[in-house]
């Protein structure tokens, strides 16, 4: 079939199982020098290997074809048919503890991808693994080889954990290759580098190994560390095992730097294989921190690309300040909304108005305290002689110094939605029928007076229509409204700066008289009452009629709630209907004439300064 799919677990049982075979036996045969244990296996890593890649239910399966090959080699070229089937099961059982471990203890498997995945592989199959299998292990051998068990197993450990060290990484970096990976490596431009450089590394591992005038161990390293730099974890695995090949070519022959050492063939050997792991100590993690860096700018590439792309075709500006809130970087909408040819190296505060620079400053203050939260500005500005409403949002880059390093901002003109904003507002405060403003409007004025009513003394009056009812009743009620809007007319006539007029609800109006027209609110009233009664209104069949209105007004010269203000007035409008209506009475005047409701004691205590 032509379309890729998950590897078949039986080839890939076989395939391994093969290339173990041939490994186990070419370690055995080759490095069997003194008669006892080989000097490296990594038989160990290509079943572990097996055991972490394929599907949990053909462990088994893995399992007794691992074994079965195990057997052959050890009977065929090591230590015979008899001891071959335990040595099998220890190996096949360290294989499977190793990758247990692995799958336990790193469960994300990222052995080959991150730095504490390197790590974990290193320790549990370097070390723990063939740890716990050298007891085992040791304890067999010593049933057929000359000396202790306790010499046996530190051998296998030393042998095993090398070999499991050297190759696992191999082993698994090509198991997870997909066939384009393999492709790419195999490309003119790739292979001919990767050649040269094996080479390279052969002929100076020859120079360091083969004389021994000068202790030249450390070159392989240059190679090496150029490998992985340049291959990246595949040169790193490659180079440290080219190295490993020659070295235990020269120890195996006695040739070079190790036939100079006066030391035993064991020691020559340990030595090997702590020169080993400090090359694969050294590379492989440098490696992996490429290869994650790599991975990392890639993706900060794509971020880039992506955040280009936004930024020079959105509507809202996208900045990038520094940790004094200069523009460093500004995309292409920054012109229109700041109004300006450029804004780079100018500060924030360039988009917005002059007197918003504190803001401005304030914000980014704030933003910087709290790395990560966004802060908003919204101001007015002006922008070609029209008022526009900008809205800046802002974050502080986090940085380790618990200092703002930079900060981010986007910009959006919302000129619409704040006149929407502004319309429904609007809405809300406005009466429906008359236009005037509303209760609500009314009261949130009140409430801004009475804040400074001590210092600022202002009058409250209310006017309420008389005999109301016997409008709607005679004319109806469209007559009735079209008299409230021209009641509400008459008082938009009187309106200014200082004297404000909302319709309450029903046929009751508010006032609210300050500054210069405080001390005339009185003569306000009087005029607005003539006003509603010399107004003449029309009924539907043309006949034409007139109303009056009762006001009631009172001084507020302190603070209070807006209820206690309220009912400030209402006692005098209430006076003023009973003593016949049609007139204005003042809140002191309520005493004198002996009216049946008597005012709340809030009333007289306000009423008490005017
Ligand atoms: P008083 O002199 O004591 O104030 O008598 P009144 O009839 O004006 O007082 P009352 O509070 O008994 O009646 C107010 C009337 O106002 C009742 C209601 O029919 C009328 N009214 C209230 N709101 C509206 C409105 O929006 N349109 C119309 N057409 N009439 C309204
Ligand atoms: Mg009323
Ligand atoms: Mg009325």
């Amino acid at each position: 079939m032509m379309h890729s799919r998950a590897p078949n677990p039986v080839m890939q049982i076989v395939t391994y199982g093969a290339v173990f075979f041939c490994v186990t036996s070419l370690t055995i045969v080759w490095t069997r020098f003194s008669g006892g244990l080989a000097l490296v296996w990594p038989g160990a890593a290509i079943a572990a290997a097996l055991f972490l890649t394929i599907p949990r239910s053909h462990s088994l399966a893995a399992a007794v074809t691992l074994a079965a090959f195990s057997t052959l080699a050890t009977a065929l070229f090591g230590l015979g048919p008899v001891w071959a089937i335990p040595f099998a099961l220890v190996n096949v059982f360290e294989a499977w503890l190793i990758a247990w471990l692995l799958v336990r203890f790193r469960p994300q498997q990222d052995y080959v991808e991150s730095e504490i995945g390197i790590v974990w592989l290193g320790f549990l199959a370097g070390i723990v693994g063939p740890l716990a299998a050298s007891i085992p292990g040791g304890i067999l051998a010593s049933q057929v080889i000359a000396g202790g068990w306790q010499e046996h197993s530190f051998s296998w450990f030393i042998a095993h954990g090398l070999g499991t060290l050297l190759v696992m990484p191999l082993t698994l970096l090509l198991a997870s290759y997909k066939k384009p990976v393999f492709a790419r490596l195999l490309k003119r431009d790739r292979i001919l580098p990767f050649i040269g450089m094996t080479l390279l590394t052969i002929g100076i591992s020859a120079v360091a190994l083969l004389q021994s005038t000068f202790p030249t161990l450390f070159l392989p390293v240059v190679p090496l560390v150029l490998a992985s730099f340049r291959f990246g974890r595949f040169g790193a695995a490659i180079t440290v095992l080219l190295i490993t090949l020659a070295s235990a070519g020269t120890l195996g022959t006695d040739t070079g730097v190790f036939a100079e050492l006066t030391i035993p063939l064991w020691q020559k050997a340990l030595f090997l294989q702590f020169y080993l792991s400090i090359l694969v100590l050294l590379s492989f993690p440098l490696a992996v921190a490429l290869k994650q860096r790599q991975r990392f700018m890639e993706e900060l590439a794509n971020r880039e690309a992506m955040q280009r792309l936004i930024a020079d075709h959105s509507d809202d500006a996208l900045l990038q300040l520094d940790q004094h809130g200069m523009i460093r970087f500004a995309s292409p909408a920054s012109i229109r909304l700041s109004g300006r040819d450029k804004v780079v190296d100018l500060h924030l505060a360039a988009f917005f108005s002059e007197f918003d620079k504190e803001i401005v400053d304030r914000t980014l203050r704030s933003a910087a305290q709290y790395p990560g939260h966004t802060e908003i500005i919204e101001r007015s500005v002006e922008r070609g002689g029209q008022t526009r409403w900008l809205e800046a949002k802002l974050r502080a880059i986090d940085s380790s110094k618990h200092q703002a390093s930079a900060y981010v901002v986007t910009i959006r003109d919302v000129t619409a939605r704040k006149l929407d904003e502004i319309q429904a507002s609007r809405e809300a405060r406005t009466d429906a029928l008359t236009g005037l403003p509303n209760r609500r409007a009314f009261l949130d004025v009140l409430e801004d007076q009475l804040e400074f009513a001590g210092e600022e003394p202002f009058a409250l009056a209310l006017v309420d229509l008389d005999y109301f009812k016997r409008v709607n009743d005679s004319y109806g009620h469209a007559v009735g409204d079209a008299v409230l809007k021209q009641v509400a007319e008459i008082m938009r006539e009187s309106a200014n700066d200082n004297c404000f007029f909302a319709r309450l609800g029903g046929e009751e109006f508010g006032m609210i008289a300050v500054g210069p027209a405080r001390e005339t609110a009185a003569i306000i009233c009087e005029k607005l009452r003539l006003a509603i009664q010399r107004h003449v209104m029309t009924d539907n069949d043309g006949g034409t009629f007139n109303i009056t209105a009762s006001l009631g007004i009172a001084r507020i010269a302190e603070r209070c709630s807006s209820s206690m203000a309220m009912q400030a007035a209402d006692g005098p409008l209430y006076s003023a209907k009973a003593a016949g209506r049609n007139r204005l009475r003042h809140a002191q005047d309520m005493g004198r004439h002996g009216e049946n409701r008597k005012p709340p004691l809030e009333d007289s205590r306000v009423a008490a300064n005017s």
